[in-house]
């Protein structure tokens, strides 16, 4: 196929020990996912299935980055996440089967412009202008499931300018990885090549330029990012 311009260029993230990239078709982000997070944000865990959100594939960002502090925000937000990557395309996945159809795991954080979030979230809008927006899906290199196994468990924390503001364990997951792939899946085909941020604990808050992330999941790769 001819194109009247060249097309974008493939969005991707490194794999950990590979030289080949990662390429991300999707990214679909679960909210509320920690009993602790969802009460900080005023809502009650008990009674909520999950519910996604999407981000643009073309917002992921290297890990090591810097990222320019974004327009239209007085209120931009971390928010630590693992991240799985589907290595394979399956619909209606079973939760039994939905562990093999990761390719591997790595940790994100789902930046947030948090007053606009919140301004659609009470108006009943789209949240996209508060998610979706250019360089607010930085991902670390993706851990492939025979390097680091399925991570089920461990400590995931996020430290702003050495000071820890997030810290819990993987386990607190409201709604677990495989319960995950296997609601999505009933929703559209997943794919290879999407990632899912499976949501962040509690402890979220502002960040502002000149601020350093630092932030984990046990067994991957630390994500370090700056905001400019
Ligand atoms: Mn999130």
């Amino acid at each position: 196929m001819e194109y009247v311009f060249t097309p974008a260029v493939q969005p991707w993230v490194a794999v950990h020990g590979e030289k080949a990239g990662f390429p991300v078709r999707r990214i679909f982000c679960v909210g509320r996912n920690y009993a602790a997070h969802a009460r900080e944000m005023g809502k009650d865990p008990e009674r909520e299935a999950p519910f996604f959100f999407t981000k643009p594939a073309d917002a992921v960002v290297q890990n090591g980055a810097m990222i320019t502090y974004p327009k239209l925000t007085e209120d931009f937000h971390y928010e630590i996440e693992l991240v799985v990557a589907i290595g394979k395309d399956g619909s209606d996945i079973e939760e039994s089967d939905a562990l093999n159809f990761v390719y591997g795991y790595a940790v994100g954080v789902d930046l947030t412009r948090r007053d606009l979030q919140l301004d659609a979230r009470d108006k009943g809008r789209p949240w996209d202008w508060g998610k979706a927006f250019d360089n607010s899906a930085p991902c670390t290199a993706i851990h492939q499931v025979g390097d680091c196994g399925h991570i089920d468990s461990g400590r995931i924390w996020l430290a702003v300018n050495g000071e820890t503001k997030q810290q819990a364990d993987v386990a607190d997951l409201i709604w677990s990885v495989p319960e995950i792939i296997s609601i999505c899946s009933k929703a559209q085909m997943l794919r290879a090549g999407d990632l899912i941020f499976t949501g962040t604990p509690a402890g979220v808050g502002p960040i502002v330029s000149g601020d350093r992330i630092l932030g984990g999941v046990d067994g991957l790769t630390e994500i370090n990012i700056q905001i400019g």
